[in-house]
């Protein structure tokens, strides 16, 4: 069997015509809807009574990475028929879109659905890795058993790790901008370990500033590795290994925030080494993916529009979807939704709340008398769940859905 991608153990080339046309056809009967390619293409829509105008972002929803992932995934099965198929985690962060695969029979082997274990995988076996790609050890570890893999680890992400192995090799600490917990930055930081190298996960900009206070000044190293437990190498030490570092981030967080992060650690290493040294100790690469940037640049367009609300919706695991509806809290009511059901009623809404890291109820949300609602969806956010929500808003103001289509 053919690779697709370099690597000591078997990857499996799927991308065969046959396979791929099939598969074309089963993702769209499982994820299109012509009624959301119709409001993308007209930007917005007005109900008949001209009381309700939905507005939707000009990019949102699934972007390539996931419709790679996804195809791949789909693929895998129909060239493993009967064979058991096994998938590390979550494929993406949207529950229904899990949901789909394990209805397809592929096994999760980590995550609330765990259905094995990789101890109990052996030879051949076929195990997806997904589109957050997966940490060097678990690759590593799979590859001793001799499974194959069905790599769908989306190219974006393989650029920042290229990124920080660079930095590793050359003796660079790694201050990754993400989720120390998120797959995807746990993959990120393993190929600094993997290189022998250090890194330091930073989230907000208090976390940065914190970090660039112990840069110029020094501190108590043993509350610094206290507040970022869990966020660094073994062997991490602060006094040693912020001397020489470069700056890499998830791909989904906001653009704006780290940029902030590459400024405000620049600026430390300035002042510690001074600007002649600078080139020295200082080196950053923006990872933010296309996708992200795209999505959150066309929210911030439509957020300059009249609205009276937003609706976001995706995965409440979902980093890029929680990032725009940080844009929105920001300017309006945003509401962040996974999917229809979640508005219960015109008076009900349960939504989540990325600050508690909770789902949240809010009553009255939905204003009646004439009204401008703005959509948008994370990059894993299929377009039937976002019809599904379309459907439900209009539903609750009161108009068929037939009507809409016919206008
Ligand atoms: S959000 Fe970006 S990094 Fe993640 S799968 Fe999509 S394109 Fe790739």
């Amino acid at each position: 069997m053919s690779t697709e991608a370099p690597g000591k153990s078997k990857v499996v080339n799927l991308r065969r015509p046959d396979i791929m046309d099939l598969v074309k056809a089963q993702v769209l009967s499982h994820y299109r809807s012509e009624l959301v390619e119709r409001l993308r293409g007209a930007g917005q829509v007005v109900t008949p009574d001209g009381q309700t105008t939905i507005k939707l972002a000009k990019e949102f929803g699934f972007c390539y990475g996931v419709e790679r992932c996804i195809d791949l995934a789909y693929a895998a099965r129909k060239v493993f028929p009967d064979q058991p198929l096994y998938i590390l985690g979550e494929i993406i962060h949207n529950p229904e879109v899990n949901d789909q695969i394990r209805a397809m029979g592929v096994r999760f082997l980590s995550g609330p659905h765990k259905q094995a274990d990789i101890d109990d995988l052996g030879r051949g076996d076929v195990v997806i890795i997904p589109a957050f790609g997966t940490e060097v050890s678990i690759r590593r570890k799979l590859e001793e058993k001799g499974c194959q893999f069905v790599d769908t680890t989306c190219g974006d992400v393989m650029s920042v790790w290229k990124r920080v192995r660079q930095y590793a090799r050359d003796s660079v600490t790694s201050i990754i901008h993400g989720k120390a917990y998120h797959e995807e930055t746990m993959a990120t930081s393993s190929q600094a370990t993997a290189n022998a190298g250090h890194y330091l996960v930073v989230l907000t900009l208090a976390d940065t500033d914190y970090v660039c206070r112990y840069i110029v000044e020094g501190g108590d190293k043993h509350e610094f590795l206290a507040k970022f437990k869990g966020g660094y190498s073994e062997g991490f030490d602060p006094d040693t290994h912020l001397q020489v570092v470069g700056v890499a981030n998830q791909t989904t967080m906001m653009r704006g925030e780290t940029e902030e992060v590459q400024r405000r650690v620049r600026a430390a290493i300035e002042k510690r080494f001074g600007a002649t040294d600078l080139q020295q100790h200082f080196r950053f690469f923006d990872t933010i993916c296309g996708a992200t940037q795209d999505r959150q640049d066309a929210l911030q367009r439509l957020l300059r529009e009249p609205l009276d609300l937003l609706l976001v919706i995706g995965g409440y695991n979902s980093s890029n979807t929680a990032h725009l509806a940080e844009m929105g809290e920001a300017m309006l009511p945003t509401y962040f939704i996974k999917n229809a059901a979640e508005m219960v009623s015109g008076q009900l809404i349960r939504h989540w709340n990325q600050h508690q890291q909770c789902a949240v109820e809010s009553q009255n949300w939905l204003p009646t008398g004439k009204l401008t609602v703005g959509v948008t969806a994370g990059a894993s956010c299929p377009n039937n769940l976002i019809e599904d929500c379309i459907r439900r808003l209009i539903g609750l103001r009161g108009v068929a859905v037939d009507d809409l289509l016919q206008n």
